[in-house]
């Protein structure tokens, strides 16, 4: 009989090279250099060395992240669109981008400063008519929505990167909102490298906090049977959720 080391053993990766795939920053600045930067968009170049600057910029989507949103929502004909947490908007921008001319954003974010300081590149670019930016907490502004009939299962893509305490209350008002066969991802989802790290690891101050709600909604959307998951180790990893019921 397998003891319980052994089955723990088995059930662990054996792919070979699996780990290996992203070992080393000089991996990371490859893909960088050789696939993203020379088909990054001009304005969203400039987007991301505006940011750059920004104090906060640590908050950004990567370049890596925003070239694959910009491709999912192609590749699923996406035309009604939602983002909760938008900061200077460079995921709006690489969403914005992707959507027909008569695509729509509803774009949320507690802060519309952050929001216009990279608006007028997204003007620049052509696709700000895309985009309706509410200021303002989304959790009230989602109640709204889900007690409106003519909401439900309105959108074909939702992208959630804001406050992690709330994606599971976010996810009970989503799963209204998505379409049967459309997508909500959830950002950051593998928060820093933190889901794995142990109790007693030294994490900086936020990270820690978040965690166990990171934790928690990994869990969560593993186990609802309304949608199907992939977790994709993209920027700090992207859960991609298809509702099928
Ligand atoms: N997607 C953005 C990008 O590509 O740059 C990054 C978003 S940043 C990681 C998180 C954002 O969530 C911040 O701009 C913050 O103001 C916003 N936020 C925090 N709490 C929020 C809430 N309750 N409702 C809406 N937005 C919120
Ligand atoms: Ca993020």
């Amino acid at each position: 009989m397998a003891t319980n080391v052994e089955q723990q053993q088995s059930s662990r990766h054996q792919e070979v090279g699996h780990k290996s795939l992203l070992q080393s920053d000089a991996l990371y600045q490859y893909i960088l250099e050789t696939s993203v930067y020379p088909r990054e968009p001009e304005a969203m170049k400039e987007l991301r060395e505006l940011t750059a600057k920004h104090p906060w910029n640590i908050m950004t989507t990567s370049a890596d992240e925003g070239q694959f949103l910009n491709m999912l929502l192609k590749l699923i004909n996406a035309k009604n669109t939602m983002e909760i947490g938008v900061y200077t908007g460079y995921s709006l921008l690489a969403t914005a981008l992707a959507l027909p001319e008569d695509g729509k954003i509803l774009a949320m974010d507690i802060n519309r400063e952050n929001y216009e300081l990279g608006l007028p590149v997204i003007q620049k670019a052509g696709v700000a008519h895309k985009i309706e930016f509410k200021e303002g907490p989304a959790l009230p502004v989602l109640d709204l929505m889900v007690e409106d009939a003519k909401n439900h299962g309105a959108y074909d893509f939702i992208f959630v990167d804001a406050d992690k305490d709330n994606y599971l209350n976010y996810h009970k008002r989503l799963i209204e909102l998505v379409k049967v066969g459309g997508l909500i991802g959830y950002d950051n989802t593998l928060w820093n490298g933190s889901v794995v790290a142990p109790p007693d690891a030294p994490l900086r101050k936020y990270v820690r906090y978040y965690r166990d709600f990171v934790l928690e909604l990994n869990k969560a959307l593993a186990a609802d049977p309304r949608i199907e998951i992939c977790m994709l180790p993209v920027g700090d990893g992207i859960t991609l959720c298809r509702r099928v019921s």
